[in-house]
């Protein structure tokens, strides 16, 4: 079971190089009694989502910081450097952590690529085109037998059954912000080593982001209400769409958080003038916009 960026497929895996819509019929059923049972869960290669994190920190009670650190390694989503987080295994055995004799400890709130396998889901994004297109794939792989079962469903009706409509509605737009930002290219250039921390803290480490929207920093730039922030402080799905916006308005200039007067406009000056100050700063080739 795999995962790249934004294809949960690997290079090596044997893809079928069949498109599959919503609609399209697979033969697929996994099952407990079936002979390979866990065999896809003893090899693992698994990126982690935002929404994944969140679940699975919940369902073993851990704190983000917690759970990236016992669980996860980073991972570098592009050439550039975009950060993201893959399930970690010990270096002599690539079986997930989460693997117990009776199946998977943690079911219920198992990761999207989890979800999925045996499809493959790809996103793709035209370049100054504002929407991304879906696409899925079916992985077949010699250990899975689910492929034999006498059991055909639609690709809808198989995502359904896997419970990933809700994980894809909340990760939308952090798939929305890597493709932009692939697909930008040169006109976004290399985010900072700064942004880039910006966007691991929003994406993978919920309850750090949560300390920085109650910080002065950001009640300095950002004029939210008491309600607003209230919200903030104990909804971590709303905590999670608000960090992708953010994220948005900080990589993009996608301007839909209120900010005050021209506290941002101080606060870049403030940003460039320690970075001039200290000639050790990875932030100090970087042209584009700063971090607030
Ligand atoms: S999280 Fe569960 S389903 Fe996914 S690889 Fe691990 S044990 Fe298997
Ligand atoms: S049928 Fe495939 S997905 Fe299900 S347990 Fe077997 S190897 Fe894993």
């Amino acid at each position: 079971m795999s995962d790249s960026p934004l294809e949960n497929m690997p290079f090596d895996s044997p893809l079928q190089p069949v498109k599959l819509s919503l609609q399209d019929t697979i033969q697929f059923r996994c099952h407990k009694d079936i002979a390979c049972f866990n065999e896809c869960c003893k090899r693992i290669d698994i990126l982690l989502t935002p929404y994944d994190i969140l679940r699975l920190t919940k369902r073993l009670e851990l704190t983000s910081n917690e759970f990236l650190a016992q669980y996860t390694v980073p991972y570098e989503i592009d050439a550039d450097g975009m950060p993201g987080v893959k399930i970690r295994t010990a270096d002599d055995n690539l079986a997930c952590p989460f693997l117990h004799e009776e199946g998977c400890s943690v079911y219920e709130d198992r990761p999207t690529v989890c979800r999925y396998y045996a499809l493959g889901l790809m996103a793709m994004r035209k370049q100054d085109s504002p929407t991304d297109e879906q696409a899925y794939f079916l992985i077949k792989e010699d250990h899975c037998l689910g492929h034999n079962e006498p059991h055909s469903l639609t690709v809808d009706q198989f995502r359904q059954e896997q419970g990933v409509d809700l994980y894809d509605e909340i990760n939308h737009e952090w798939r929305q912000i890597i493709l932009k930002k692939r697909s930008a290219g040169a006109a976004i250039g290399k985010p900072s080593p700064r942004s880039f921390q910006f966007f691991f803290m929003v994406c993978y480490n919920l309850d750090s982001f949560r300390g920085f929207i109650q910080s002065d920093g950001f009640s300095d730039v950002y004029d939210l209400t008491t309600g607003e922030i209230d919200e903030l402080k104990t909804d971590d799905v709303a905590l999670l769409k608000f960090g992708f916006k953010l994220l948005k308005q900080v990589l993009f200039g996608e301007m839909t958080i209120p900010v005050k007067g021209d506290a941002m406009q101080k606060r870049v000056y403030k940003r460039r003038e320690e970075i001039k100050a200290d000639p050790d700063d990875p932030n100090k080739d970087y042209e584009g916009p700063e971090l607030i």
